[in-house]
């Protein structure tokens, strides 16, 4: 793993633990040499994490849309903000210049960049690890209703599998480094289930 895409809110929460999630989060990467990616603003969660790899010297690379950084929400000050054109540009850079996704707390903005790689490693788009830290339950609710879409068979087991949850920062980054992709025909599975 040499950098880790980081989805998470543009608002702090509520309470102090998800910021804290948010700082010791950014001092694992920046210990392990491992480069943030992550939506380039300076606000919420993201500027939390943002600049605790920076204070520690690690390596950040933000990547925000030019509408954002009008709205002054762009951390100016780092060494490497891009800036381009859409939400789907962004999105599509991050995913390119990242080896692994983590989802933080977060709003709905996280909720869909975490749907959207959980999607495209599903569909063997990419092959590269996508976790949940599950910072004082917070994605407890979402986690059960992933599980609902396995028992409803909407949803393979193996592909549940793949989503990486933890609630301690270095325990997911060790289990980032030891995923291995699994490629499953869902669509195999699919067919089945309709002969079935
Ligand atoms: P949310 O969880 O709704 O706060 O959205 C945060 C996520 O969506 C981040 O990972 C960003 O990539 C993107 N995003 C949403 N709103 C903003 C914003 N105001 N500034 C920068 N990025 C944002």
């Amino acid at each position: 793993m040499q950098k880790i895409c980081v989805f998470c809110g543009s608002s702090p929460g509520k309470g102090t633990q998800y910021k804290a999630a948010a700082i010791a989060l950014g001092e694992k990467l920046a210990e392990q040499k491992i480069g943030l990616i992550y939506g380039g603003a300076k606000v919420g969660l993201m500027g939390e994490i943002a600049k605790t790899v920076l204070d520690r010297g690690g390596s950040v690379t933000g990547i925000i849309p030019r509408a954002l950084v009008k709205k002054e929400v762009a951390f100016t000050d780092l060494p490497d903000l891009r800036i381009v054109n859409s939400m789907h540009e962004r999105k599509a850079l991050m995913s390119e210049l990242s080896d692994g996704f983590i989802a933080l707390p977060g709003g709905l903005g996280t909720i869909e960049e975490l749907f959207e790689v959980l999607t495209w490693a599903q569909l063997g788009i990419h092959q590269k690890p996508c976790g949940i830290l599950n910072v004082a339950g917070y994605f407890d609710a979402m986690i059960a209703f992933l599980d609902k879409l396995v028992h409803e068979k909407f949803m393979l087991e193996a592909h549940r599998q793949m989503i990486i949850v933890d609630d301690k920062a270095d325990r997911l980054l060790e289990k980032f480094a030891n995923y291995t992709y699994a490629e499953i025909d869902k669509a195999k599975w699919a067919l089945d289930l309709k002969n079935s």
